[in-house]
């Protein structure tokens, strides 16, 4: 049976789960610490256009520990947040906000040694967009990759230029496709960001997303719905002009659907967005973040699916 080659399904989830490929390489309890340490992107600061990416609210996604200065505070606040949330016993260094290879890389592996003086640092995840991947910045994570464990999650958000161009991500498919070419020489594990929902794409043209995700050498995998969000352009746009967004239950389908296709090595780092309520203009599904996991289990079970049966 197929999910017998799933070596991160447990505990009644049918797919590879984030949680378990770190229960299984740390063995104690790691949480991803975000910080935000104020680099942009080439769609904010005008040098391949201005607004960023329509979706786009960082505050939105950042913890409240992010708010509270220096790389050093936000590092001090955070684990003490997460450990007292969660329990956590160690963290992985995310720099989540903005394009973290836009820039000089000394800039980002000053940083980065900056925070692994904190011995309870045990990974770094650093978060960039296909365009803004240069040798340099590529030979720095290799090199890190030796001493601790390197995630570098890309931006593809889709495989079709309509829905870029909608989005204003100001970079191509050609872009994306070299990116992925070239991240597959190096051996620091690679995470695929895609965002479903967008008004630009059917059902079967984001399902057939999954073609192009099973070509490439990726180790994870995170999933949004589009949420409209406040002080994002597409709150503006969404307002004027509103348009369909996923329903709880249309989600739900189109998810597990999604999983299904999904090759058997990948691990999901997340399957939907959940951006706080006061930032939220739409869809507002009234679901908390374990409710949306036990309901996504729930229509796996109900549809006999597991990840890679429809693969
Ligand atoms: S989504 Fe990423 S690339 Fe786009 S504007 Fe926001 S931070 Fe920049």
């Amino acid at each position: 049976m197929i999910h017998e080659v799933l070596p991160y399904a447990r505990h009644g989830f049918r797919y590879n789960h984030y949680k378990f490929f770190l229960d299984d390489m740390f063995h104690t309890r790691v949480q991803r610490l975000s910080i935000e340490t104020g680099f942009t992107c080439p769609n904010r600061d005008g040098s391949k256009g201005k607004g960023g990416c329509i979706y786009c609210n960082n505050l939105a996604f950042m913890p409240p520990y992010v708010l509270s200065g220096t790389l050093d505070d936000q590092i001090k606040n955070g684990i003490a947040y997460l450990k007292k949330r969660f329990k956590a016993e160690k963290f992985i260094l995310y720099f989540q906000s903005y394009t973290n290879t836009y820039g000089p890389v000394a800039v980002l592996e000053k940083k980065i040694q900056q925070a692994l003086e904190n011995k309870e640092i045990i990974g770094i995840s650093v978060s960039t967009r296909p365009d803004c991947l240069d040798m340099d910045v590529l030979a720095f994570l290799q090199d890190l990759s030796k001493n601790i464990p390197v995630n570098l999650e890309i931006g593809i958000e889709s495989i079709y230029e309509k829905t870029l161009t909608w989005m204003n991500r100001c970079h191509s498919m050609k872009d994306t496709y070299q990116a992925l070419s070239l991240l597959e020489k190096y051996s620091f594990d690679v995470t695929a960001h895609l965002i479903l929902g967008s008004p630009t794409e059917t059902r079967e043209e984001m399902l057939a997303m999954t073609r192009e995700i099973n070509r490439w050498n990726l180790q994870f995998l995170k999933l949004h719905h589009l949420q409209v969000l406040k002080e994002s352009p597409l709150g503006k746009i969404y307002q004027k002009n509103p348009f369909h967004l996923f329903l709880y239950e249309e989600y739900l389908d189109i998810i597990t659907e999604f999983i299904a296709r999904i090759k058997p090595d990948i691990i999901f780092q997340r399957l939907f967005a959940e951006a706080p309520r006061q930032y939220l203009i739409a869809p507002v599904w009234g679901k908390r973040t374990p409710e949306i996991v036990m309901d996504i289990q729930k229509t796996m079970r109900e549809k006999n699916l597991w990840q890679a049966d429809k693969r």
